[in-house]
């Protein structure tokens, strides 16, 4: 029995004999106890292997790909981007940097969450209280 494991340090993936109980990584010689890590796919027949490490690599580089199709503009309504942003201010000051590590936790790329900062100073709904900084007006 074979199966298909990613490595808990550098995610490499690679095959492995169930019957060990171990296994190091051929990229960064990490040793992987196999009933810690997660086997993604099993399968009797190396044969099936090539195709199996294939599909796991892909499945974890798709986060990756799927973050950039959230970061597409069109895909989120400006209103949406601008609720969740005002959802992301505390009650306090905080840092416009911090501020764009928390737009960005919300799915809000960097420009359109300047974009809206800058519409919301203009409106009145934040104010900037020292440079660099903003609040709740
Ligand atoms: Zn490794």
């Amino acid at each position: 029995m074979f199966g298909v494991v990613a490595c808990p340090k550098c995610h490499a993936v690679r095959s492995v004999e169930l019957v060990h109980r171990s296994a190091g990584c051929q990229r960064c010689g990490y040793r992987m106890a196999l009933d810690k890590v997660r086997v993604w796919e099993r399968h009797d027949a190396q044969a099936e292997l090539a195709g199996a490490i294939a599909r796991v690599k892909d499945e974890l580089t798709a986060p990756a790909l799927k973050a950039d199709e959230i970061f597409a503009p069109e895909a989120t309504p400006h209103g949406d981007m601008r609720s969740r942003l005002l959802d992301a201010l505390p009650d306090g000051e905080i840092e416009e940097d911090e501020l764009l590590v928390r737009a960005r936790g919300v799915r809000i790329p960097e420009e359109k969450a300047r974009e809206i900062l800058l519409a919301l100073l203009t409106e009145g709904t934040l104010c900037e209280p020292r440079p660099g900084w903003l609040a709740k007006v």
